[in-house]
C-alpha cells in the first residue's frame, strides 16, 4: 500500500501534522510547569499570607492542576483536530494529484494499443499541464507518424502494381499465343522489372537515409571534378536528349572546396542532373553553377524545361510527389529521389530549395554543402 503514490502523499502529510502536534504538547507541559506558574503562585500566595495559610496553600495546588488541565485539553482538542483537517486534506491533494496521473496511465495505454487520438485534459497544476501538454503533443507526432506510415504503404502497393499488373498482362498473352515470344515482348517485360527493381532500391536507400543509417565519408574535396564526372556520365543522356552541353559556371579563382562525402554529392547531383534531362524537351541547355557564400558552398543545377507549376513546388521533396503523376511514372520516375536528396543534404549539414517561374520556364534546384575550413 505505501508504494502507491497516494499513501506516500497521505503518509508525509499526517507525519508533519503529528509531529507538530506532539511538539504543541510538550512545549505546553514544559511551559505550564517552569514558566507561566511562578508569577501566579507568587500572587496567590501573597494573596494567602493575607489569611489562613493552609487553606491558601490547597486553593493554589487546585488552580494550578486547573489551569494545566484546561491548557492540556485545549491543545489536546487543538491537536487532534489538525490531525482530522490533515488527514482529509492530504487525502484531497493526494486526489488532486492522482487524477491526471491516473489518466495519463490510462491514455498511454490506449496510445500503446494503437489509439493515436488519445488526448489528454490540460490540468490546473502548472507542473501537471507542462506533463499532459507534452503527452499531448507526443500523441500529435505519433498520430503524424502513423498517418505517414499508412500513407507510405499505400503509396508503395501502388508503385508496385502498375509494374506488376503489366507483366502479369505480358505474361498471360504469352501463354495465350497474343504476344510473340520475341524481342518486341521481352523487351518491355524487361523495362518493366528494371522501373521495380530501381522502386526497390529507391525505397531501400529512403528507408536508410531517414533512418539515418547511411555511414557518410566526410571529408574536404573540390566540387568541380565531382561535377565534370557526373556529367561525363550522363553524357549518353544528354546526347540522346539533345541537350545542350551542362555548361560549368565557376565564380572566383579558387576552386570551391567542401567538407562532404564525395560520393554522396555525386549522387544528389546525378539525381537532379537526371531530372533536368528528363524534364528538359531537346536543345534545351541545363546549367550547373557553384558559388561559395561562406560558411556554405551553392550547388545550382538550372533547365530550361517543363518547369513546376508554383503550387507544386512546396511537395517536391515529399515522398512518392510527382507533379505529373502518368508522365513520370512513364519516364520511370519513382517519386523519391528528391526525397533521398534532401535526406543526404541535411546529413552532411546543408539544404535544397527548388525555383520555377512556372510551367514551360524551367527549373532550378539549389543545394548547400559547408565549406571547408580554410588550411
Ligand atoms: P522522379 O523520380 O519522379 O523524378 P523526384 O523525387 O526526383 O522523382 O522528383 C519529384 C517530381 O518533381 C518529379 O516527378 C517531377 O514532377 C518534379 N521535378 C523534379 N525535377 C524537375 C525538373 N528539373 N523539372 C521539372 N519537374 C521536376
Amino acid at each position: 500500500m505505501w508504494r502507491q503514490l497516494k499513501w506516500r502523499i497521505v503518509g508525509g502529510n499526517m507525519a508533519v501534522v503529528i509531529a507538530g502536534a506532539t511538539l504543541v504538547l510538550v512545549m505546553t507541559q514544559l511551559v505550564t510547569r517552569r514558566v507561566v506558574p511562578e508569577p501566579i503562585v507568587a500572587g496567590l500566595r501573597a494573596l494567602a499570607e493575607a489569611s489562613d495559610a493552609l487553606g491558601a496553600e490547597a486553593a493554589t495546588a487546585v488552580l494550578l492542576e486547573t489551569f494545566r488541565g484546561t491548557i492540556l485539553t485545549a491543545v489536546f482538542v487543538g491537536a487532534l483536530g489538525a490531525i482530522v483537517v490533515g488527514w482529509f486534506s492530504s487525502l484531497a491533494l493526494a486526489r488532486h494529484i492522482l487524477r491526471p496521473l491516473n489518466q495519463l496511465a490510462s491514455s498511454s495505454q490506449r496510445i500503446a494499443n494503437g489509439r493515436y487520438d488519445e488526448r489528454l485534459p490540460i490540468p490546473a497544476s502548472s507542473e501537471l499541464a507542462t506533463v499532459a501538454a507534452h503527452f499531448n503533443q507526443m500523441a500529435e507526432a505519433l498520430a503524424t507518424i502513423e498517418a505517414q506510415r499508412i500513407t507510405l504503404i499505400g503509396n508503395v502497393s501502388h508503385e508496385l502494381r502498375t509494374p506488376l499488373t503489366s507483366m502479369i498482362g505480358y505474361l498471360e498473352g504469352l501463354m495465350d499465343g497474343v504476344f510473340p515470344s520475341g524481342q518486341e515482348t521481352y523487351a518491355p517485360m524487361h523495362a518493366e522489372m528494371k522501373r521495380m527493381q530501381r522502386l526497390v532500391d529507391d525505397l531501400q536507400t529512403l528507408s536508410r537515409v531517414e533512418a539515418g543509417e547511411i555511414g557518410l565519408k566526410k571529408r574536404p574535396f573540390a566540387l568541380y571534378p565531382v561535377v565534370e564526372q557526373v556529367l561525363t556520365q550522363l553524357q549518353p543522356q544528354l546526347t540522346a536528349g539533345q541537350l545542350q552541353t551542362a555548361v560549368l559556371e565557376e565564380e572566383g579563382e579558387t576552386a570551391v572546396v567542401v567538407h562532404a562525402d564525395p560520393d554522396r554529392t555525386a549522387q544528389v547531383l546525378l539525381n537532379l542532373l537526371s531530372n533536368a534531362i528528363r524534364y528538359t524537351p531537346p536543345h534545351g541547355t541545363i546549367t550547373v553553377a557553384l558559388r561559395s557564400h561562406h560558411p556554405f558552398a551553392h550547388i545550382t543545377v538550372h533547365d530550361t524545361g517543363s518547369g513546376i507549376p508554383e503550387a507544386a513546388l512546396p511537395f517536391l521533396f515529399e515522398r512518392f510527389y510527382r507533379v505529373d503523376q502518368s508522365r513520370a511514372r512513364k519516364s520511370g520516375g519513382s517519386g523519391i529521389g528528391l526525397t533521398i536528396s534532401r535526406h543526404l543534404v541535411w546529413a552532411m549539414g546543408g539544404d535544397i530549395t527548388a525555383h520555377s517561374a512556372g510551367p514551360n520556364q524551367g527549373s532550378r534546384f539549389t543545394f548547400t554543402l559547408p565549406l571547408a575550413a580554410e588550411p
